[in-house]
């Protein structure tokens, strides 16, 4: 069974799929691993290094996509180079299968096994696996730095012959897996931490970080199964909006991690909401790539509203491209050594095991995930 690496070509993407150390162990338990030539470049692995790991390294890609038995990888992959897979090929990577129907009609008709890593099941099982988790905890730590850059004050609060300075105040909203690595990285760099989300069970999660839960009374809320956000309704999202503005007015820095599974992402802050805060602040929207939470933040733009900075920079894990890669790579490690039977030297795609049922999109020239079969029906 051939694994197959090849290099990123995405436009700034500086993670690798696959790093030495986990290259390794799947040549341990008797994989075949193959990489393209200069991978590891952009954290500094080298060639060798995949090589002392018992890879081999090559620089035709066609003849890698030919030979590949399962496909490791960040992004989804064209058309033509899904047209270069041989038929039962497995391709695993972050693929956005809600609003890629038309590449994921091309992996059933080829009749390649597309792996969908951010339909991972969010369970205790599937943790290790969950590149969703992993990202994401990353993400919510850049923000905070990148934040804290821009910002024209400091977080800490300091008391000098010169005065004292208050600390910031760093407001979350969303404290799911980023948001709550927000908190925690916010507080250790001495803000005043407030943080909101719609989820009731998350109040005792930030308050365990030390930061204050932001109350507000939307009604019925909840969560779905899977543990995602349900939807607001009109009327509470104005509610929510109203009650943030306040806090907003008083916030140096406001991070929005607002998701909805498989959904564009809440419009939480209005153009008026920004208005309101103080000059000088500034706003990070982790959920920009999926619809934005702030009105105005714009992809990969720093947006300035008359001294209110907006930053919608995508891809925030890939500003420490070495731990994202080590995380990656490990989750991806994990998914590949659950399913590889080395006795029989094949690799099960069993759909009757839950993390194949949700994580598995097309197999056998069917799409055989429910989930998305039934988004395309609807
Ligand atoms: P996410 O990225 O889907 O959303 C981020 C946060 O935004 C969530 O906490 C959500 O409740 C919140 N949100 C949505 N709409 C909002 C609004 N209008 N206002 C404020 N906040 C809003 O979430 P995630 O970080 O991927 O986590 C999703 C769930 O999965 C959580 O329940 C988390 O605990 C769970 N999870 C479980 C595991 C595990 O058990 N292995 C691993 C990771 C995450």
């Amino acid at each position: 069974m051939h694994i197959v690496v090849p290099d990123e070509f995405n436009s700034g993407e500086t993670r690798v799929p696959l790093i030495p150390e986990h290259a390794a162990k799947l040549v341990k338990a008797g994989l075949e691993v193959s990489v393209e030539s200069g991978l590891g470049k952009k954290i500094e692995v080298t060639d060798d290094a995949y090589v002392s790991a018992g890879a081999k390294v090559f620089s035709d890609r066609n003849e890698l996509f030919r030979k590949a038995d399962i496909i490791v990888r960040l992004h989804k992959p064209s058309k033509e180079e899904i047209n270069k897979l041989k038929e039962g090929c497995v391709y695993a990577s972050l693929l956005d299968p809600f609003n890629e129907k038309e590449l994921i009609e091309t992996f059933m008709e080829r009749g390649v096994s597309a792996i969908s890593m951010e339909m991972i099941p969010r369970t205790t099982l599937a943790q290790k696996m969950d590149v969703l988790s992993s990202q994401a905890s990353l993400a919510g730590y850049v923000a905070v730095i990148l934040g804290a850059e821009r910002l024209n004050k400091i977080l800490p609060m300091m008391m000098t012959p010169a005065g004292t300075i208050k600390p910031a105040h760093v407001f979350i909203i969303g404290a799911g897996v980023a948001g709550l690595q927000a908190i925690a990285t916010a507080k250790r760099m001495g803000a005043r931490v407030s943080a909101f989300d719609t989820r009731p069970v998350v109040e005792e999660q930030v308050k365990s970080l030390g930061a204050r839960f932001v109350k507000v009374d939307l009604g019925e809320t909840g969560q779905t199964e899977g543990g995602y956000a349900k939807a607001l309704t009109g009327e509470q999202l104005q509610k929510q909006r109203e009650e943030m503005a306040k806090v907003c007015a008083s916030a140096d820095i406001v991070i929005t991690t607002a998701q909805l599974f498989g959904r564009k992402a809440p419009v939480i802050i209005t153009k008026e909401m920004v208005q309101g805060m103080q000059p000088g602040s500034v706003l990070i929207d982790l959920a920009v790539e999926s619809g934005g939470n702030i009105e105005g933040s714009r992809i990969d733009k720093e947006v300035d509203v008359n001294g209110i900075l907006i930053i919608g920079l995508t891809n925030l894990p890939g500003r420490v491209p070495v731990h994202a890669s080590q995380m990656y790579s490990a989750n991806m490690f994990y998914l590949i050594d659950q399913y590889w039977n080395a006795k029989e030297k094949s690799f099960n795609l069993d759909l009757e095991d839950e993390i194949i049922r949700g994580c598995l999109i097309t197999h056998q020239k069917k799409i055989c995930n429910e989930m998305i079969l039934n988004f395309y029906n609807k």
